[in-house]
């Protein structure tokens, strides 16, 4: 029996079940053909099938599909670091892989404390984040996140000394760190766009004062880039606005094809681990990590990104959004809101979206909206007709609500 994710087993309806996928489309074994609006949780941004994705994946099955790299490297690992440090922004030079978003934010975390440790400051044991924020599901991941769904957690342990939340307004943000900045040893972000917490957009401005008070107070700056980067937001990486010291990357970096993550870390987090003491090491490693398979596969992804002028298909994707719901509103809409390749539409009450997955399922669409959120992440190689789509399905459900 298969245990679904987030679901209470007891009530869930039967997912549905997919037997073919190609581009935008997924193809469901009682015969539906539907767009994907949420590119499997945000990761497929070439669309499924694709084929340069599947030829080197196939080339490196017949050479070798995993070694560790505990004692060992290899060539499809060493030319993914190297070409990350060419893409990422600044000094983010250093990639330490794992096997999915989560790990990839532990990691960065246990950087960002053992940084600290390994210079004797001992009292910089607290992490600050964002309410509502999403920074993945393993238990340092959701101590620093803020969602509600892991209340639970709350009601057994208590609330975290080692954590602050700040809200995403800058006289907020100086309160704390003015309040805790001798304890603190990161600041870790969702950078621009918050994700599962609900799509919430705010503005370049509050990333930039972080990083002045970062600087000020010495505590480093971790964006969670698992979502936001590879063109999500409209930029390549919010990285490339404003500078962090630790980059983690996952869901795009392997262009959706088998779950794989990054931390990246600057000179200045690398070089306060390398010394003559052996303790001083970072201490981690996942089995999986660098994965051959997924190195390659990355790499074609990148490579295709780049080539293919991925940014210009986020824009044109950003402006049709724009133009398709310029003035629309609704007395059950709170909030339209887009930001790169991500439309979400916030509604008063979470009610008003019950039904909506199977409305969709029948008008040729696939969504999953949560909460109060009704939201479209696409392929970046979607077709403005198949974005009409998802959008006019939108459209649609609330004009069934008069
Ligand atoms: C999805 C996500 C994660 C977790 O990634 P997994 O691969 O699911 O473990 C972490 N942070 C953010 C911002 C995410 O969107």
């Amino acid at each position: 029996m298969i245990w679904y994710p987030y679901q209470q087993m007891k009530t869930m309806k039967e997912p549905y079940k997919i037997v073919d996928a190609e581009g935008v489309y997924l193809y469901t074994e009682d015969g539906h053909k539907l767009v994907d609006s949420i590119a499997s949780w945000w990761c497929m941004i070439h669309g499924y099938k694709f084929s340069c994705l599947n030829k080197v994946i196939k080339e490196q099955v017949d050479n070798f599909s995993h070694i560790m790299l505990g004692g060992l490297t290899h060539d499809p690992v060493q030319k993914l670091a190297e070409k990350l440090r060419q893409l990422l922004p600044g000094d983010l030079d250093y990639c330490f892989f794992s096997d999915s978003g989560s790990v990839a934010v532990e990691v960065s975390l246990k950087m960002a404390l053992q940084y600290y440790m390994n210079r004797g400051e001992t009292q910089r044991t607290m992490v600050m984040s964002l309410t509502h924020s999403y920074h993945g599901d393993t238990f340092k991941a959701m101590e620093v996140g803020d969602d509600e769904d892991y209340h639970f957690v709350l009601n057994a342990y208590g609330k975290s000394p080692n954590v602050v939340h700040v809200p995403t307004e800058i006289p907020a943000l100086e309160e704390a760190f003015e309040k805790y900045h001798d304890k603190l040893n990161c600041f870790i972000v969702e950078p621009l766009l918050q994700g599962a917490g609900g799509m919430r957009m705010y503005d370049i401005s509050f990333l930039k004062r972080a990083r002045e008070l970062c600087d000020k107070y010495d505590v480093l700056l971790i964006f969670d880039e698992v979502a936001t980067g590879f063109g999500r937001t409209g930029n390549r990486f919010v990285a490339d606005l404003v500078l962090p010291d630790i980059i983690v990357l996952g869901k795009a970096l392997t262009g959706g094809y088998i779950g794989h993550a990054v931390t990246v870390a600057n000179h200045k987090v690398y070089n306060g681990f390398y010394d003559d003491n052996p303790e001083h090491a970072l201490m981690h490693g996942p089995t999986f990590m660098g994965n051959p398979l997924a190195c390659r596969v990355a790499l074609k992804s990148i490579e295709v990104f780049e080539r293919e002028n991925y940014m210009a298909l986020v824009y044109n994707i950003e402006e049709t959004m724009r133009y398709a719901m310029e003035g629309y509103s609704h007395p059950l809409i709170k909030e339209v809101r887009i930001m790169g390749a991500c439309i979400c539409i916030e509604v008063y009450d979470p009610e008003v979206l019950n039904g909506y997955q199977e409305f969709a399922y029948e008008r040729g669409v696939f969504a999953r909206p949560f909460l109060n959120y009704l939201y479209a992440m696409v392929p970046y190689i979607i077709e403005e007709k198949e974005l009409m789509l998802i959008l006019d399905t939108m459209k649609a459900w609330f004009e069934t609500k008069v």
